[in-house]
């Protein structure tokens, strides 16, 4: 498999060397919005270490993503009253990956809703506003 690379967009986002809407982190997560949102709410959860996905990623990065996931899916829920949450996560180009920094996707859905097409990006404005419901969310879980 390729090498991680530390110019990956979102090891950036982790130095602090570009923006982003920062919603939660711990000693070993960062959870953040996406830009390019499939359903209001879409944030992705990050390991503060390298690796490029599931494929490479130790026990103890999964197990940590894993606990900050299941800890936003419960703040989404209660942040945007949803019904459900969908998570997705994808390794490698084939298999779907863009960032190679492994991520899972957390998108808190509706009954009967459906999915935005991807690579639609939001408003500033209305990220920063999401991103506050969700924070909102955690503190009180
Ligand atoms: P994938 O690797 O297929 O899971 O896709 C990468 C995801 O990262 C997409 O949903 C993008 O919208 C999202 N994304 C790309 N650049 C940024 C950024 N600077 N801040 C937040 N999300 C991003």
């Amino acid at each position: 498999m390729t090498a991680y690379d530390p110019e990956n967009i979102f090891a950036k986002i982790l130095r602090g060397e570009i923006p982003s809407a920062r919603v939660y982190e711990d000693e070993h997560t960062l959870a953040f919005m996406d830009i390019m949102p499939r359903a209001d709410g879409h944030l992705l959860v990050i390991p503060k270490t390298p690796c490029r996905n599931v494929l490479d990623a130790s026990p103890e990065q999964l197990a940590a993503v894993m606990q900050t996931v299941q800890k936003l899916g419960k703040a989404v829920l209660k942040a945007f009253s949803a019904d459900g949450v969908t998570l997705q996560q994808f390794n490698e180009a084939a298999g779907g990956q863009e960032v190679f920094h492994l991520h899972f996707h957390i998108l808190p859905r509706h009954e009967g809703d459906k999915l935005r097409p991807p690579g639609i990006m939001a408003e500033r404005d209305v990220i920063e506003a999401h991103a506050a419901q969700i924070r909102e969310a955690v503190a009180t879980l």
